[in-house]
C-alpha cells in the first residue's frame, strides 16, 4: 500500500538570466571647491558667480588670477 502522492512542482519562476549590468555612472559633480589661494570653502562649483565674486573681492587685488584661486575653472 504505497500511496504515491505527485509532487506537482510549479516552477513559474523563471529565473531569467539578467546579469546585472553594473551601472558605471560617472559622477563628475564635485561636491564643493575650494579656494586655492586661501582656501575658502564653497558649495557647488556651479555657482561660477559666487568664485568670481570671491575673487574679485579677494584676490584681484592681490596680483592673483581667477585659475590661481580655481585651477580649471573659467571666470563667467
Ligand atoms: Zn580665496
Amino acid at each position: 500500500m504505497a500511496q504515491q502522492r505527485a509532487q506537482a512542482k510549479k516552477e513559474a519562476e523563471k529565473v531569467g538570466g539578467g546579469g546585472s549590468a553594473g551601472l558605471k555612472s560617472r559622477t563628475e559633480s564635485k561636491i564643493g571647491l575650494s579656494c586655492e589661494v586661501c582656501k575658502a570653502a564653497f558649495q557647488s562649483v556651479k555657482m561660477k558667480q559666487q568664485l568670481k565674486d570671491h575673487y574679485m573681492a579677494k584676490h584681484q587685488a592681490q596680483g592673483k588670477t581667477f585659475n590661481d584661486c580655481f585651477p580649471g575653472e573659467v571666470m563667467i
